[in-house]
């Protein structure tokens, strides 16, 4: 029977921009002279890192170890000495430094022993997501959120759907599609095991109607594997079908409550890179140290897909691709629409980039000077999160966050939908991320403050405490002295009293005695 898909509100369009880098097969990039590796590069705590400076490590040896719940460690990619474990420059919208392990490459690649897990049919759910938090994985289509938290629905909680995500839906980025196109059974091997560790009662793989040969590649594998039970469907190409709550929307009909999860809804989606990299970390025991990146844009001399050893600098990426051609405009990491402009070439590759974009000027659209708001309401069109973008604005703008939240600054989704479409060419997105940077600003002030509040009035109830245990030692204390002194005056008193009732005593008998003689 085929599924009827569904549809969402706004989105677009775009130039696609992909057949320039699908001509070549993926690659694989040399090892680079040094990989920067940084220990965050996930949704979560930091990991910590585990390796001293002069320590030699092997590729795939652990060098952070995972910190709480919410976070993964993070692998050497290839074999060295570490050279440093300090702060470098890292691909992140703040442009500031994060901690990173530095690792000088020997060129050996000697790698540690990769312990496959052959039989993960007959294992626990729990030992296949521990595997997978051990190889570091998080979520590659470019949220960063640790795999493993998300195939673990809950012991109470039912998947319905797993939705296997291979729409890649932002312009210039084929890294998904080629993968499909040519690791074809390590996608289908990932989707297997996680079905098993999510106990999913069903499957569907969504790709987009402009990527043909993946869409026929894993109908291919799916014939091959003899799983009925795997789903396959071709979506619609517009932007952002990608995004995990209107693919959810596209093909269940399912709206995913505000500020809600998509479990909420009985929903798990995962990326079809990140079923490839569950595969390998399973039948291979291979951590996560390689992605595919897509490298292209109208400098590059030779735009296609590369096999990339995480912690390789960007500036060596674009070398392997050929080099530039031509002085790029800037460069972006990820697409044209969700990507962030790197400030430095020496920002290492991380888990979650999946493409470095160098455009040649105006190739990206030019973009003129910013006008005022004219309440046309192309925004809101435009959105795919049915949000109003335009009172967003004016929220952000006047730093009035609370009423930005309450225009559910929360759900949107950062596409940039609505900056593409704004007549008066304002930054939108900029400044939504810089409300929610600053909500989270706030927040972290406020957490700091309670903390330092807490710690106050514990430090004065227990001043108070020891004061009034003090006064009720010494008041307890006057009151032994008291009734130590009080008793040798009594006795005196009492003996004199006592003296002067015997002597008055004597005198009334001797009186008594004079009477009687008279
Ligand atoms: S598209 Fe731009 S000009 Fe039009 S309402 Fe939205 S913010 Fe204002
Ligand atoms: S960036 Fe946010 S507000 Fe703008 S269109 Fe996307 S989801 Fe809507």
């Amino acid at each position: 029977m085929t599924r009827t898909l569904h549809t969402f509100h706004g989105g677009l369009h775009l130039p696609e921009h992909k057949a320039e880098s699908t001509g070549r097969p993926i690659a694989v990039a040399p090892v680079p002279r040094v990989l920067v590796i940084p220990v965050q590069q996930h949704i979560g705590q930091p990991a910590k890192p585990v390796v001293q400076v002069g320590e030699r490590v092997l590729k795939g040896q652990m060098i952070a170890q995972a910190e709480g719940y919410v976070s993964v460690p993070a692998h050497a990619s290839s074999s060295g000495v570490v050279v440093a474990v300090e702060e470098r420059p890292v691909p992140h919208p703040s442009g500031l430094n994060a901690l990173c392990v530095v690792i000088e490459t020997d060129g050996r690649d000697e790698a540690v022993d990769f312990v496959p897990m052959p039989d993960w049919l007959k294992e626990d759910p729990s030992h296949l997501r521990n595997r997978v938090r051990d190889a570091g994985i998080v979520g590659l289509g470019g949220a960063g959120f640790p795999s493993y938290v998300k195939l673990n629905p809950g012991p109470r909680t039912v998947v319905d759907t797993l939705i296997i995500n291979g729409a890649e839906c932002e312009p210039y980025i084929t890294a998904d599609d080629m993968l499909m196109r040519e690791r074809t059974d390590e996608v289908i091997g990932g989707v297997r095991i996680m079905i098993h560790a999510l106990q999913a009662r069903s499957c569907v793989i969504a790709v987009e109607d402009n990527k043909p040969e993946a869409f026929a590649a894993l109908g291919e594998a799916l014939k091959r594997s003899g799983r009925s039970d795997i789903e396959l469907v071709q979506v619609p190409t517009r932007y952002p079908t990608g995004g995990e709550k209107q693919l959810i929307k596209v093909v269940t009909g399912k709206e995913v409550p505000s500020a809600g999860l998509p479990i909420a809804i009985g929903v798990v989606v995962q990326n079809v890179a990140t079923a490839a990299a569950v595969y390998r970390a399973i039948e291979r025991g291979e951590p996560l140290i390689t992605r595919i990146v897509t490298v292209t844009g109208g400098a590059v001399a030779r735009p296609q897909n590369l096999e990339v050893r995480i912690g390789t600098p960007v500036a060596d990426l674009l070398e392997f691709a050929g080099g530039l051609k031509i002085e790029p405009e800037r460069l972006v990491l990820g697409g044209p629409m969700m990507g962030i402009t790197l400030q430095s070439r020496d920002v290492p590759i991380t888990k979650t980039a999946g493409c470095v974009l160098a455009p040649v000027a105006g190739e990206l659209g030019e973009r003129g000077p910013t006008r005022a708001c004219i309440r046309c309401g192309a925004c809101a069109e435009a959105c795919p999160m049915s949000l109003l973008p335009q009172q967003l604005y004016w929220h952000a703008r006047a730093k009035d966050f609370d009423k930005a939240q309450d225009y559910k600054l929360f759900d949107c989704i950062e596409c940039g939908c609505c900056s593409y479409v704004c007549p008066s060419n304002l930054p939108l997105v900029q400044f939504f991320r810089f409300a929610k940077t600053s909500v989270w600003a706030q927040e972290r002030e406020k957490k700091k403050a309670d903390r330092a509040r807490e710690r106050h009035e514990f430090r004065q109830a227990r001043i108070e405490a020891e004061k009034a245990e003090r006064e009720a030692r010494l008041k307890k204390k006057a009151a032994a002295d008291a009734e130590g002194a009080a008793s040798p005056d009594d006795a005196k008193k009492a003996a004199i009293q006592a003296a002067l009732e015997r002597a008055k005593a004597k005198k009334a008998a001797a009186a008594a005695a004079g009477d009687s003689e008279q």
